[in-house]
């Protein structure tokens, strides 16, 4: 008897939802040309190719999905853009190895890069004491900052407080949604420390 269990089938791709890993912007990512998703036999996935629709950017990603669309993983892995101008080197690449492993789904790493970088911007700034929740205080009174980002800097320390050990005390978990918000959080931290004052003397150099 023949059964062909092992028959790959041609599916037409549909548009997908991603953040590129190249560009980071949130884009509906397009089939290529001629080139069909295929369902992968005796299962319920399906693999296929997607470009980036940003006509500077057409990243090409592979992906993973169900039969139903839904993407389960996508390669390279989306990345939350970051501008690394203007931060010192090893802050913006402690930040940017938290954006990877947000990338590869590793939340518990992220915190931990997360914290990280805040350790680092410390170091950075001269701001000291004996624990980060001291050198975070002692920060206050060299940089200037919205006091939102203070108590934010904070919430940062105790989400990498929660990453770093087995249980979590502040946070409900170190998953995703806190990791998100850690990173956006950070990005708006150190834009304001090293990054709007290149930018108003970038504005003020158009004066007459
Ligand atoms: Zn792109």
């Amino acid at each position: 008897m023949l059964i062909k269990l092992n028959q790959t089938m041609p599916i037409a791709g549909q548009k997908l939802s991603l953040r590129c890993p190249g560009c980071g912007n949130i884009g509906s990512f397009e089939p290529i040309d001629l080139i069909y998703d295929i369902s992968v036999p005796m299962t319920t996935t399906v693999l296929g190719q997607r470009v980036c629709p940003n006509p500077e950017c057409r990243t090409h990603v592979f992906c993973i999905l169900t039969l139903q669309g839904k993407i389960i993983r996508s390669y390279p892995p989306e990345r939350i853009h970051f501008e690394s101008g203007s931060i010192p080197e090893p802050i913006a690449k402690t930040f940017s190895e938290a954006i990877a492993c947000h990338g590869e789904q590793l939340y518990v790493a992220a915190g931990i890069m997360i914290r990280r970088a805040l350790e680092e911007l410390c170091e950075d700034k001269h701001a000291d004491g004996k624990t980060l929740q001291e050198r975070i205080q002692s920060l206050r009174s060299i940089v200037v900052l919205p006091p939102d980002l203070f108590e934010g800097l904070d919430d940062l320390r105790l989400l990498g407080n929660d990453a770093t050990h087995v249980e979590s005390k502040t946070y409900k978990s170190v998953g995703r949604e806190e990791v998100e918000i850690g990173i956006e959080l950070t990005k708006e931290i150190l834009k304001a420390v090293y990054q709007l004052g290149g930018l108003i003397e970038r504005m003020r150099a158009l004066k007459k």
